[in-house]
């Protein structure tokens, strides 16, 4: 999504889209997929050269537990809000002289690409460690078994019902 910087009027418009981010999958804690794009509503304005955006994104991303593998579906959910400056050094390649320590950022060109912004702050939404539920058992670190779904002997040993099988084993 981007808004060209002539439309950015003092007086706030707001503006609806949704899409899907690009999300470089090395960087993330876990695998995520987007079931559907994410919405994100943006009001924008200037005050002099300065360009104020605020709003918020929603949308749902499916990862894998991080015990069982399983997918899971959260709501990401998050408000955003940040001003953009005139690039002092438009022609300038150094980004290390563009970059500033007051954490203004900055713009230049003809139009304000908001995609990068959309992906920073679905990444800061996403989960750290996703889990399909707190009591989640996972696999058995013994056998891979699903324990959510089903025991396995290695892990219950006490457990009768495969006591029953093991001392039919032995009877044979
Ligand atoms: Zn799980
Ligand atoms: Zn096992």
């Amino acid at each position: 999504m981007r808004i060209p910087i002539n439309r950015i009027e003092t007086v706030p418009k707001e503006s609806r889209f949704s899409e899907i981010p690009d999300l470089g999958q090395e960087e993330l804690p876990a695998k995520v997929r987007f079931p559907s794009p994410v919405q994100v509503n943006v009001t924008y304005y200037r005050s002099g050269r300065e360009l104020f955006f605020h709003g918020g994104l929603k949308g749902q991303v499916e990862a894998d537990c991080s015990r069982c593998l399983e997918g899971v579906v959260f709501v990401v959910e998050k408000n955003f809000d940040f001003v953009l400056t005139p690039d002092p050094l438009p022609t300038n390649k150094n980004k290390e002289l563009t970059e500033d320590e007051m954490g203004l950022s900055f713009y230049s060109g003809e139009d304000i690409d908001l995609s990068p912004y959309v992906r920073e702050q679905t990444l800061l939404a996403l989960p750290l460690r996703p889990l399909c539920s707190e009591s989640c058992r996972g696999l058995c670190p013994g056998c891979g078994a699903e324990l959510n779904r089903t025991g396995c002997e290695c892990t219950s040993p006490g457990d009768p019902r495969m006591a029953v099988f093991r001392n039919l084993r032995l009877d044979r």
